[in-house]
């Protein structure tokens, strides 16, 4: 079931600022978000890096240090996946990650939509 499209989850327009280093989001309801792409990498929604991240915390009493270089957070495209979510192309050839508007708009790091910093971003 596809989430139900409407102002406030779909963009006007998407601009990634790949020397700030954030993703800017104007909504159809004039809102502005702005993400950083360090977050938006954290939170991939793939399969994969999901899997990764329920390891991690299952393993908190573990130190471990690994020498394969960190996830990354420079994005080198992105295109629209029909109309409610955004694929991400990131530098270390990561492409699996599709991050659905809705969720977006949820997790928007914006005083007015979450004053405590933003959610995670709920994926399903
Ligand atoms: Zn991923
Ligand atoms: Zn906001």
């Amino acid at each position: 079931m596809q989430p139900t499209v409407n102002a406030t989850t779909r963009p006007l327009s998407i601009n990634v600022d790949r020397g700030a280093g954030v993703m800017r989001i104007a909504w159809l309801d004039g809102h502005q978000s702005e993400y950083a792409l360090r977050w938006l990498r954290a939170f991939c929604p793939c399969a994969t890096c999901r899997e990764e991240r329920r390891e991690q915390l299952a393993a908190q009493d573990e130190l471990r240090l690994t020498t394969t270089p960190p996830p990354s957070t420079e994005i080198v495209g992105a295109e629209f996946v029909g109309q409610y979510a955004i694929r991400f192309s990131w530098k270390d050839g990561h492409t699996a990650g599709i991050f659905p508007f809705l969720a977006l708009r949820a997790s928007c790091p914006c005083d007015d939509c979450n004053p405590d910093g933003p959610p995670p971003l709920v994926i399903d």
